[in-house]
């Protein structure tokens, strides 16, 4: 029998992994603060509740998939934290982008409880949800991981055991500053092209065959109308925030700063979307850094 599942937190990336899960057969129940985020999984088959509270009544399986750490952190062991709601054996997995020790704080405080957590951020942005083909990065016990493997491949394509709670967020992070600086260097060197007269088409296609090639390249093209059904080609609505992109970075060098790691480059990319976001771009798509590049925006 397939596990009964809680969805919470129903925005860019979670609603349209919960539709993946409600199209592989499972029930799903969803809540999200804002009521509007609930009509579409309703109508999908998706039962509606009033509440965190609510929503879980009955679930083997909880998903969250919100902002921050601190929404994270409420929603299990806060005041009225699901700590209080959840039975024993249910399986937590947290999908959201978090700092890993608050992942660690919720997953022993749950683990009080015999309430299993996992840490499960992902990878593969609004596309990659909406496709099913997520890279899910799984810190936890081999057995919880065991557990959850049929439902991230309902979401999924890629699942990886990173290691134990909390080292989902830091291999998710080490990426996301990858990201970042990728991202900063192919707006760069576009931009540049552009001011010498060539065609950003042409140029990212020759970057595509060359040594220049990346994800942002491949999948993500900054420039606007280089490439169709991505947010650049849509004014950048949509698709990952500047904001989250700038809490991941800080989220980076809070993890740099314990290890003692060298982070340069994320450093760079950290203040550069800092000067990004203050400038009014917060809630635009990450690659909307493009722009800071530009001489017609400056
Ligand atoms: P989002 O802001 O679009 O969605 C968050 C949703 O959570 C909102 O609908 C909000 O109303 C809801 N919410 C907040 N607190 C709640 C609560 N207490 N109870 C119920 N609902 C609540 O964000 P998103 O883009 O979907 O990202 C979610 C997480 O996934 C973030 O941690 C982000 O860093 C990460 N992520 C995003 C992407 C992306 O491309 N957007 C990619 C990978 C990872």
């Amino acid at each position: 029998k397939l596990p009964k599942i809680a969805f919470i937190g129903l925005g860019n990336m979670g609603a349209p992994m919960a539709h993946n899960l409600l199209k592989a057969g499972f029930s799903v129940s969803v809540f999200d603060l804002v009521q509007t985020a609930m009509d579409n999984l309703q109508q999908a088959g998706a039962t509606a509740a009033n509440s965190a509270a609510d929503v879980v009544q009955g679930a083997d399986v909880v998903i969250s998939m919100l902002p921050a750490g601190k929404h994270v952190e409420s929603l299990y062991i806060g005041e009225n934290g699901l700590i209080n709601q959840l039975k024993a054996g249910t399986l937590v997995i947290d999908s959201s982008t978090i700092d890993a020790s608050t992942s660690i704080t919720v997953a022993n405080k749950l683990a009080e409880k015999n309430i299993y957590f996992i840490d499960a951020p992902v990878s593969g942005g609004v596309s990659g949800a909406m496709a099913g083909t997520l890279t899910f990065i799984v810190g936890g016990d081999e057995q919880d991981y065991a557990t959850a493997l049929p439902i991230l491949q309902a979401m999924g394509k890629n699942i990886f055991h990173a290691g134990d709670h909390g080292a989902g967020q830091v291999a998710k992070i080490c990426n996301n500053m990858l990201l970042s600086v990728l991202m900063l260097g192919t707006s760069e060197a576009l931009q540049m092209a552009i001011d010498n007269g060539l065609d950003p088409k042409v140029m990212s296609d020759i970057m595509l065959q060359s040594s220049g090639r990346n994800w942002t390249l491949e999948l993500y093209n900054p420039c606007p109308d280089v490439m169709p059904n991505v947010p650049s080609s849509n004014d950048y609505q949509g698709g990952f925030m500047v904001d989250l992109m700038k809490k991941d970075l800080g989220l980076a060098m809070d993890a740099g700063l314990k290890s003692q790691s060298l982070t340069p480059m994320g450093a760079l990319a950290q203040s550069l979307y800092n000067i990004h976001s203050q400038q009014g771009n917060g809630q635009l798509d990450f690659s909307s850094i493009f722009n800071l590049f530009s001489k017609q925006e400056k």
